[in-house]
Formats: structure tokens, C-alpha cells, sequence
């Protein structure tokens, strides 16, 4: 593996595949990620990727959906940006061979999902992601990128107030590495892995939001996580809760509560496509109202044969368990599932800190503002991981210097994930208070002072999760008003005062 290369991008997602295929044309690429290539919440994103297709559609319709969801806080030129590259990029995927599904003209077979106010979601059937991940990974084998397995990134180099790389743990020699960079690229996803029902897989854990913290970079609006409205109860796989996307709903699911009485229109003019926080929060106070551990998601009035062909991961994997779709409805829980706030970055995925920069959902461009609509998360990966490749051909001239000796700690860190996900759940999920929110940062600032600072490979991810908590529990505390993903049962109505990104920057060494 080289030890001193132009990009170094840790994350084999969307967001750094992406970048690294681009990048390879303009300089020297390796790729880190911390488990198999594939293990990414790109690998399960099942609904899609919004783009502006629709004969009906416009990319004023889309800029306007997204601002509506974002309540106030989208960056709108990063919004027009995204909607106005999208499609390009869809395209590109598409001739690249990645399997969308489409009609019998030719055409993408546009889903509809909460939030959009026209079909613009193109899918490969339920599978969207896996179908991005495999086209991306066969990608770059026609490049010079190199993709190393294994590799934790522990932590980024700083010298003179510039990132020079990053200090990784090699998962099976044990062994820790520095790699030296010109542009380090963090696209290591989202924090779900902080909550106990979370969609997302192992590898969540918030790595890379938690190194830029640590550095000083600014870290903005960790307290607006979304919640899917529908996982489904009680089974993890991997440690996630297993997702029922949202197209269901859009062809026709209807949420009932555990007796079959359908909620929705009570809650939302939309019924059953409301915003996503709507029908979360929905779901949360039908199963208090009605003293359930879950609601029901029913699709079983559909044909049985469109289900099976439009959705045939959630049909099977559904069937696996005893619960076949087509005539049953499925129980189903809110779960965290994607992260709105991350690294502050601008339009060309740049941070606060020269030459780090953030791609995807460990970055905060503005897009989604105070809440995500559906499918726009691979779309804004997508964009302004193309995006920065562009504007990076320029990075060069990094002064490295000898390398630093890493310091290390001799202890190890003790192992909190257990702990951080409970204190999460219990106070900092779909609907806060001011006293839970002490009460959790009480706690996980005890967590904190478990660990100094010197590096622990062992449990490094768990060293993470206490960051990246504290940053959502300081940032939500911050946040005295309801809007979009942030619910305060104390101040449940939206504040002018607050029409500003929430941003939070340590002073290095934490
Ligand atoms: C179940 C599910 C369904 C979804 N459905 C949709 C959908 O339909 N449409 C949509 O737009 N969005 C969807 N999303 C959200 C979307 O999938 C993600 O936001 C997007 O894939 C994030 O891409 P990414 O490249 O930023 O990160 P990821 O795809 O998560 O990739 C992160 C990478 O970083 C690596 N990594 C992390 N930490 C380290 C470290 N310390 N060292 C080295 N490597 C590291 C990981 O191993 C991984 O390779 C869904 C998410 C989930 C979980």
C-alpha cells in the first residue's frame, strides 16, 4: 500500500468511490475503508436516487420540495446545485451499466416518495444501492485507484493547521500506518450505529465526523437525525434493523395500528406521504396510544405478483422471517437512519481545515437543511463527490516533512457502544426535553473523560460514538425550538432565532 499518495479517501461508499474514479485521472488515489469493500450504507439504500426525469417534473419542482423539508435551513445554492448536476450524473451511472429499473419505452421507472410532489425517484427495483455500489466498484478497476480492506482510519495528521493524512490501524496485522496525502477525503457515512434501532450497518459509527472534531474542523447540525418511521420490529441483521423503504408507501402501503386501524390522515394531508418526521413521530404516538411496541405496514391489498417484482429484497427477506407481505402486514418501529448535519463543507466539499475535506453523509453541505427528503442522500453524495474531483486537480504541494511519531496510549478504551446507544435512545430519539437532554449529557460526558487523548486502536469506533453523541446532544441541546428532524417537547413550535446553522468546532486534542 502506498505511503504518500495526491488523494487519499477513507470510505468506499457512494461518496468515495465516486470521487476516487474521478480523481484518478488527475493524480494518485488510495482508497481506506474499515471493513470489505462493499460495507457501506450505500450497499442498502433500497428506494432510490431523486432526479429530475419526470415529463411533468421540473428542477424548480425539486429545489422547491427540498427547501420545503428543510424548514428554512437548506443552503440554496447548494440545493440548485445538486438538483441541476443530478441528472447528468444518473445518466452517467446508467451508461456506466448500473441496472435502474425502466418502463417499456426505455424510460426510468420514476418512484414517488414522501416529500417529492412528482415521481422522480429512479430505482433498481428495491436494490438501488447495492446495484450503485457494484457499478462504482467495477468502475474502478478500469482506473489506477487502489482500495485498501481493512484499514481503520484512527485519526488525521495536522501540522501547521494543514490535514497532511491519516493514521490507520491495519485490522489484521494489528499494526497502526500513517499515509501522507495532498487532499485527504473523509466519506465514511453516517452515526446510526449511536442508537439501538438504527438502519444502518456496523460500519456507522460516525469515524470520520468524530477525526474532523478532533482537529478543529467545524462540525454543523448533528442534531437533526432522521428517523425512518418503518424498520421492522425486533429482528437485526448485522446489527441493523432490517428497512421497509418508503416506495412502498408510495405505491400504496398504508400504516394501521396494531388493530388495523389506519392512522394517517389524522396526522397529515399527505396521509401515508407525509415528511418522514411526520410519520415517524406519527408511529411513536400511535404505539404509546395504543400500548404497542410497534404499528403495522400494510401492503397486502396490492397483487401479490407487483409486489413481489417491484420489491423482491423486502418480499423475500420479510418471507425469511414467517411474515409474507402479500397477505400480512408488517410490524414495524421508527429507527435512526441518516444523518442531516456532519462536516461543515462548502460547494466543493472543502472543510474548515485545508486540504480535508468531507463527502456524503459524514458532510454537511446545507442541502437537506433541518431534514432530508427521500433519495436526495446518493444524489448529493454523488454530486459533490464529482464536483470536488473537478475543483481538486489543483491540490498539490503538501510540505510533509518527517513523519510524526503517533502517539499512542497504553490503555485500551472501554468498549461504551452498548451504553451510548441506550442513553440515545432513551433521550436524544424522535421526541426530546430539555431535562432528558442533561441527563444524557451528563452521561456521556462521564464517557468522555474515559478516554485521553492519546489513540486506542482497540475500540477506536466506540472512542467515536462518545464524540459524535456529545456533538448531537450539544447541538440539540442548543436548539430551543421544534423544526424539521429536531422535536423539543418543551418549545414545540419553530423560533425565528433560530434560523441558523447549529456549528460546533473544538480546539483540537479532544
Ligand atoms: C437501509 C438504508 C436505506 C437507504 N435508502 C436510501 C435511498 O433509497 N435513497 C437515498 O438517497 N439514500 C438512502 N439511504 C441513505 C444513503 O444510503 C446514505 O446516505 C449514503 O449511501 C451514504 O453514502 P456515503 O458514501 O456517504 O457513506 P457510506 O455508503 O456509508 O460509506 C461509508 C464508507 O466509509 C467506511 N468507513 C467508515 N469509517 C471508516 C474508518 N474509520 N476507516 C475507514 N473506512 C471507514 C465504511 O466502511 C464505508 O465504506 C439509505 C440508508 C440506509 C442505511
Amino acid at each position: 500500500m502506498p505511503q504518500q499518495v495526491d488523494f487519499l479517501v477513507v470510505g468506499s461508499g457512494i461518496a468515495g468511490l465516486t470521487f476516487a474514479n474521478k480523481a484518478a485521472k488527475y493524480g494518485t488515489v488510495l482508497v481506506l475503508t474499515k471493513k470489505r469493500k462493499a460495507d457501506s450504507n450505500t450497499n442498502y439504500a433500497q428506494g432510490g436516487i431523486a432526479a429530475v426525469f419526470g415529463r411533468d417534473d421540473k428542477p424548480e419542482y425539486h429545489i422547491e420540495d427540498t427547501v420545503k423539508a428543510g424548514e428554512g435551513l437548506c443552503h440554496k445554492r447548494a440545493v440548485r446545485t445538486m438538483v441541476h448536476d443530478g441528472p447528468g450524473l444518473v445518466n452517467e451511472l446508467h451508461a456506466m451499466g448500473c441496472r435502474f429499473s425502466v418502463d417499456a419505452n426505455g424510460r426510468f421507472d420514476l418512484g414517488q416518495e414522501g416529500g417529492h410532489s412528482r415521481r422522480r425517484i429512479v430505482h433498481a427495483k428495491d436494490h438501488t444501492g447495492q446495484e450503485i455500489e457494484r457499478v462504482l466498484l467495477e468502475e474502478t478497476k478500469k482506473t489506477d485507484v487502489t482500495i485498501s480492506e481493512n484499514e481503520i482510519a484512527l485519526d488525521l495528521v495536522i501540522r501547521d493547521g494543514e490535514c497532511l493524512g491519516v493514521y490507520y490501524l491495519d485490522a489484521d496485522t494489528r499494526r497502526i500506518g500513517l499515509v501522507h496525502a495532498n487532499a485527504t477525503i473523509l466519506a465514511t457515512g453516517g452515526i446510526g450505529q449511536i442508537y439501538q434501532h438504527t438502519t444502518n450497518p456496523a460500519i456507522a459509527t460516525g469515524d470520520g465526523i468524530a477525526m474532523a472534531y478532533r482537529i478543529g474542523a467545524k462540525v454543523a447540525n448533528m442534531e437533526f437525525v432522521q428517523f425512518h418511521p418503518t424498520a421492522v420490529f425486533n429482528i437485526k441483521i448485522d446489527g441493523r434493523s432490517f428497512l421497509i423503504s418508503e416506495a412502498i408507501r408510495g405505491e400504496g402501503g398504508v400504516l394501521k395500528t396494531k388493530d388495523g386501524v389506519p392512522f394517517m390522515d389524522n396526522y397529515d394531508s399527505a396521509g401515508n406521504l407525509a415528511p418522514r418526521d411526520v410519520v415517524a413521530r406519527a408511529c411513536l404516538n400511535e404505539m404509546m396510544r395504543t400500548d404497542s411496541r410497534y404499528v403495522l405496514l400494510d401492503v397486502s391489498h396490492l397483487p401479490a405478483d407487483f409486489i413481489k417484482n417491484r420489491f423482491p429484497t423486502i418480499y423475500e427477506t420479510c418471507l425469511s422471517w414467517g411474515i409474507d407481505i402479500t397477505r400480512e402486514p408488517i410490524p414495524v418501529v421508527p429507527a435512526a437512519h441518516y444523518l442531516c448535519g456532519g462536516i461543515l463543507v462548502n460547494e466543493w466539499a472543502e472543510s474548515s481545515i485545508p486540504r480535508l475535506y468531507a463527502l456524503g453523509e459524514c458532510g454537511c453541505t446545507g442541502v437537506h437543511g433541518a431534514n432530508r427528503l427521500a433519495s436526495n442522500s446518493l444524489l448529493e453524495a454523488l454530486v459533490f463527490a464529482a464536483r470536488a474531483a473537478d475543483k481538486m486537480k489543483k491540490v498539490t504541494g503538501a510540505k510533509f516533512g518527517k513523519p510524526v511519531k503517533i502517539k499512542q496510549t497504553a490503555k485500551t478504551g472501554p468498549n461504551l457502544l452498548f451504553q451510548i446507544k441506550e442513553i440515545m435512545d432513551r433521550y436524544v430519539g424522535l421526541i426530546r426535553t430539555d431535562e432528558g437532554l442533561q441527563i444524557a449529557k451528563a452521561n456521556v460526558d462521564r464517557f468522555r473523560r474515559l478516554f485521553d487523548n492519546g489513540i486506542h486502536i482497540i475500540n477506536a469506533e466506540s472512542r467515536n460514538t462518545v464524540v459524535v453523541a456529545q456533538l448531537v446532544i450539544d447541538s440539540a441541546l442548543e436548539r430551543k425550538e421544534s423544526r424539521g428532524l429536531h422535536y423539543m417537547a418543551d418549545y414545540p413550535t419553530k423560533r425565528q432565532a433560530y434560523s441558523r446553522d447549529t456549528i460546533k468546532q473544538s480546539q483540537g486534542g479532544t
